[in-house]
Order: C-alpha cells, then structure tokens, then sequence
C-alpha cells in the first residue's frame, strides 16, 4: 500500500497500535485506490495518549516561552524540508491537486508553527498599578486540549490547532478525520525530532467515537473542532457538560457580493477561487454569489468562458487543477444537491455530472437564477456547486446576506470603497474580503459568527482560546480588617 505508515496512532513520542480497533481504510479519492489500512483508536489507546500528554504537558509548561517557541520554529523548518513529501501525502489521502497541496496545506502549517513559535517570548503579562499596590497577570496554560480535525486541510488543521495550544504551554491530542487520518502522524514525528518532549503531541485516530470519547473525557480541559455544525452542536454540548473551553470551526454558506461597478476579471476569479478550488470543499467558499443585476449575464458569460480552463487528470500531475470529491458518500451528497436544484427550478449552466473517471470526480458546476430559498442556496454543499443569484441594490443585499444561520465568511467587490467598508461592517461573518476571497494568513484572525462557530485561530487572539489568564494582587501594605 502506497501510504501506510507504521502505526495507527503516534502516542508518547513513537507509532502505537492496537488491532482490536475498528478497521480505517484510507482511499486515494483519484482512483478509489487503499493506500493505507488503519485501526480506530481502543480506550487503552485513548489512554495511553492522554497519560502520556498529562506528563509531557508538565514538562512542557515549565519551559521559558522562548523555549517552547524554539521548538516550534524548529518544527516549522523541518515542515517546510519536507514539504514535497507532506503534499504528496497529502495529495493521496485528500485527492486535493498537488499544485494546490504544495503552497496550502503543509507550507500554511509551517508559518503557522513558525508565527506562534515567534510571539511567545514576547506575550508579556499586564502590570497594573494601584497605588501603593498592584496586580499582574500570567497567561496560563489549560492543560490537554482535543483538536478534532475535518478532511479538507487536514495537516492545516492539525498545525492551526497545534501551534497555538503548544505556544501557550498545552499539549494536545488530536484526532483527524478518519477519512485523511495520514498527515497528521507526520507532523507528530516533527515535533518529536524538533525536540518536543514525547506525549506533546499525540495523533489519535476514529470516527466520531472517539472524537466523543475526547469531548468527554475529564483529563481534557479544551476541545477545539472543525467540522460541520451537526457535529459542532454535539461536541460544544459535550464539552459544556465538563465546562470545558472549546474553539469550534464550522460550516458555511458565504456570500460572495459582486457590484456592478467591480472589476469583472478579478470578480471571475475570485468566485471560481472561492467554489472550486479544493473542488469545493473549503468551510469558507462564498458559495452563494451574488451579482448586481446590470453585469448579471456578462459575469455568467465570462465565467463560462474561463471554466474552460480546468484541467482534470491524476492529482499527482503538477499541471491538474481540479480534484475529486474526498469519498464516495461525498460525492452522493453533492449529487443529491445537485439533483434538488434541477428538481427546484434553478438553471444549470455549467457541470451539473459526474467525471466519467475511477474515484469520485464531479464537474465544476454552476446554477444561475438561484433564489433564496432553494435547498442549494441555504445548506452548505461542501463540494464544487456554485449557485449565481442577481441583485438590485445594497440594503437588499446585506440583508439577503445576511439571511442565513451560518456566518462564516462573505467577500465583497466594488470599486467604491467607502461602500465596500460600509457594507462589510453590516455582513454578519467572521471573516470578511474586499476585492479578493479565500485568502487566511495566519496574521489574521479567522473564525465564524452565528452557527459558524466560536472562538478563533491564527492571529495573536488564538493565543486567547488555549490559555487562562491569572490575576494576582500584590499588597505591600498592612491588611485592615473590621475586627
Ligand atoms: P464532520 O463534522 O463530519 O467531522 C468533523 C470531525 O468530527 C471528524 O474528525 C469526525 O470524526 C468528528 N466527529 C464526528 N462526530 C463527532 C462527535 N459526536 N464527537 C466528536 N467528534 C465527532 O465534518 P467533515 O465532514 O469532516 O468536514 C466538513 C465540515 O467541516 C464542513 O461543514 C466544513 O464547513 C467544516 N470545516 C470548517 C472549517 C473552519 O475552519 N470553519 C474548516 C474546514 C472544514
């Protein structure tokens, strides 16, 4: 098998396994290939891991920052050594483009690893005079915190939630999807060879078993999911049980708003970037693109014009730029979407069938005279269906925008930009773009609003969501009591 690696899980710094799990078969979504054969993590596994962080965490938190963010950087660099092997991996469990896979997957986790590993030293606490006395702060670590991962970005996912959490004095176990259970066990032989202490960094696998198994467990003080809102509601009712913090990174279904006065090219671009990239299978994809009615048909034309331009073939072929679905049930929900909107009076102008292909291909497809209440233009796809919706004018915009119970993402084009700012500030979304879509440096903040989600990762404010802050009070006087 292609892609096996030498064990299930990674726990207290080596491969581990147990056969007793629950069989993983992890399929190269290209062809439908096995490339690896996994077993579901049993509660001895669970609990090895977690042993395991409890005293690596220890350890860990009593390092200097500047410690801690050495190890990171260090990581960060080896991350980005290996970077071709990391995206071909990447490439065999997720189906994603190499093209795509070398500059977003593995890279974004290195400068994620690398940005945490730079801030630390500098996060000083508060010193906060009052008088003769005062208070200070200490950022303080959680202890072990859960990352649960979802199958689109999985070493992204892994790197997102491990940097922050590691930076602040935590150590984590985390579970990817079982459908991209591979990358991650690589990144957990980094940070072992970056001089992470064993157990800092544990890789569980299952299914959403042992996600719950986590959420639940009272050893774990932080559960930070990506995953859909179903999951997410399952998982924060977990976690709140056990009054646990929690980061949760969920679905959407964004808008992506295009002003008549936009420029066109860069409109086309952005929407095609924003639906098909990954095929479709990115949280924040403005999927519901909205386009003001004078440049309505000549953006649909344009649009087609460039779809011309997709080039589909074996992933691994650095000159392919469109993938496959991640797994047969994916492609089944996409399809089943895509037969609603047909069935629902929207007009297919692109796409619409499957890729006559092995594995689980579905053309780019875009429906035009979307209405708001179609199924298509409500539920989150998750797949390379793009629905192209027409507008009058701006107080209708935001408000159909915003007309959703997901709040992820929006993007806005025009070239006013005082109302591009202006409309910005009304769209309810965590992230918002002007004049680009999709872009997530790990300078920026990035999370959802409304059922997207709570708490943020990348940025500074990540810091917040893996750590506690300690007020101490320091009285140099006497104590004055009633009695
Ligand atoms: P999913 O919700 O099915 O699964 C996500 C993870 O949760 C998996 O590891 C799964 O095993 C686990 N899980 C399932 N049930 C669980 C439970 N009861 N308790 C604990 N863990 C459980 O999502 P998916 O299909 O893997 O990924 C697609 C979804 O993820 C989409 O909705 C997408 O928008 C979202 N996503 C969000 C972001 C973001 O940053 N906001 C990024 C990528 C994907």
């Amino acid at each position: 098998m292609r892609a096996q690696p030498n064990g299930s899980h990674f726990v207290n710094g080596a491969y581990l396994d147990d056969p007793a799990g629950e069989v993983i078969e992890v399929l190269y979504p290209a062809t439908g290939e096995v490339i690896a054969r996994l077993h579901a993590a049993t509660p001895a596994v669970l609990d090895a891991a977690i042993a395991s962080a409890e005293a690596a965490q220890r350890l860990w938190a009593a390092e200097t920052p500047a410690a801690r963010g050495r190890v990171l950087r260090r990581a960060a660099e080896i991350m980005r050594v290996r970077n071709r092997d990391l995206s071909v991996l990447e490439t065999l469990d997720t189906g994603k483009p190499l093209q795509e896979t070398l500059v977003a997957d593995a890279a974004s986790g290195a400068d994620c690893l690398e940005y945490f590993g730079g801030i630390i030293a500098g996060d000083t606490g508060d010193f906060i005079p009052l008088g003769e006395n005062f208070v200070y702060t200490r950022r303080e670590p959680l202890g072990i915190c859960a990352g649960i991962g979802a199958w689109n970005y999985p070493i992204q996912i892994a790197s997102w939630k491990s940097a922050p959490a590691l930076a602040c004095g935590n150590a984590m176990v985390f579970k990817p999807s079982e459908t991209t259970p591979l990358s991650a066990l690589k990144l957990a032989e980094i940070y072992i060879e970056a001089g992470a202490p064993p157990g800092l960094f544990n890789v569980v696998q299952g299914m959403g078993a042992v996600g719950a198994a986590l959420a639940t467990d009272p050893r774990i003080a932080k559960v930070s999911l990506t995953g859909s809102v179903p999951t997410g509601r399952k998982v924060y009712a977990a976690a709140a049980a056990g009054m646990k913090h929690v980061t949760m990174e969920l679905g959407g279904k964004s808008p992506l708003i295009v002003f008549d006065d936009a420029d066109l090219e860069n409109a086309v671009s952005a929407a095609i970037n924003g639906n098909f990239y990954s095929s479709g299978q990115v949280c924040s994809n403005g999927t519901r693109v909205f386009v003001q009615e004078a440049i309505h048909d000549v953006f649909l034309a344009r649009l087609g014009e460039r779809l011309s331009g997709v080039v589909v073939g074996d992933p691994l072929d650095e000159s392919v730029n469109y993938g496959p679905q991640v797994s047969a049930r994916q492609c089944e929900i996409v399809m089943g979407y895509i037969k609603a909107a047909v069935a629902e009076g929207a007009r297919l102008v692109a796409g619409g069938t499957r890729i006559d292909r092995a594995g689980y291909w579905i053309a780019p497809t875009v429906f035009a005279d979307v209405t708001d209440a179609m199924t298509i233009a409500r539920e989150e796809i998750f797949g390379p269906v793009m629905s192209v919706l027409r507008f009058a004018q701006e107080d209708e915009i935001v408000a159909r925008a915003n007309a959703t119970e997901f709040g992820l993402s929006a993007g806005v084009f025009t070239r006013d930009l005082a109302r591009a700012h202006r409309v910005v500030a009304r769209l309810q979304a965590g992230t918002c773009w002007i004049n680009t879509y999709n872009l997530t440096p790990v300078e920026a903040p990035f999370g959802g609003v409304k059922a997207s989600g709570l708490g943020r990762e990348n940025s500074r404010h990540a810091l917040d969501h893996y750590s506690q802050i300690k007020s101490v009070y320091v009285a140099t006087g006497d104590v004055v009591a009633p009695y």
